[in-house]
């Protein structure tokens, strides 16, 4: 027999489930970019929005920028080659979504990225034979202010999609860098520079790791944390981003 707190319990959940409804009827979710009705509630960018996007289908190299046609690895670079993959080009489109996910707290935009990228890397990652993902960390204090890393959001949903698990816990960012917008590129490279710690060493050793970030442009975020990764004995790395500023 039910008790009287299940029973208060499931009235509570159809009393909840019909104000969720009528929100809906109310508010029916509608894309974040043209107000248009969204596909779903964890879809926040309608379809056609979506086909604005300059897609990059193909992994590319971090140091030449050329696209790798087969495999993983680069085959123009001897030095530091880094394979990423990125669902697009930082244009207007990409620039809105990503802005959203980090100033609106609107966190099922990360989870589409998140889902969009897992697409373009599911036909290469069984190469990579990949052991963790691993979020680019934000510094403590803007952690705090946020309440949340995007990287994570949308690393978190590669990881669930590939089912390989999710080590935000690996790596943590040990000094507070200037916004790396303002600087030029040699300035980018000095600014990263040490400013990431691998916090659990005997976690990375021999491992194949992709890096999540939300945006890369010079590469000096991914190049550094892969320096630091290799040198605490890290296998392969690669990295997924959202956009690539071209
Ligand atoms: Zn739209
Ligand atoms: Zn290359």
């Amino acid at each position: 027999m039910a008790s009287i707190g299940t029973l208060i319990d499931s009235g509570r959940v159809v009393l909840r489930r019909q104000i969720n409804d009528l929100l809906d009827f109310v508010y029916p979710p509608v894309c974040g970019l043209c107000g248009r009705p969204a596909d779903s509630d964890d879809r926040l960018v309608c379809r056609s929005c979506w086909n604005l996007l300059t897609t990059i289908e193909e992994p590319f190299c971090l140091n030449c920028r050329e696209f790798i046609q087969t495999g993983t690895v680069c085959r123009n670079c001897d030095e530091n080659p880094l394979t990423v993959f990125s669902l697009g080009v930082y244009d207007d489109t990409l620039r809105s979504i990503i802005h959203d996910l980090k100033f609106s707290f609107l966190k099922p935009l990360g989870t589409t990225i998140g889902t969009q990228l897992s697409e373009t890397i599911r036909d290469r990652w069984q190469h990579l034979k990949l052991d963790m993902i691993v979020p680019v960390p934000l510094h403590d204090s803007r952690l705090y202010a946020r309440g949340f890393n995007q990287a994570e959001v949308i690393a978190r949903e590669i990881a669930r999609t590939l089912r390989i698990p999710c080590r935000p816990d690996v790596l943590a960012m040990t000094r507070r860098t200037r916004q790396q917008a303002r600087l030029t590129a040699p300035q980018r490279e000095i600014n990263v520079r040490g400013a990431y710690a691998v916090t659990a060493p005997e976690a990375v050793q021999g491992k194949s790791i992709l890096i999540v970030d939300d945006i890369t442009t010079t590469g000096a975020t991914l190049r550094e944390i892969t320096r630091v990764l290799k040198n605490t004995g890290a296998g392969r790395v690669a990295a997924a981003v959202a956009a690539t500023v071209v």
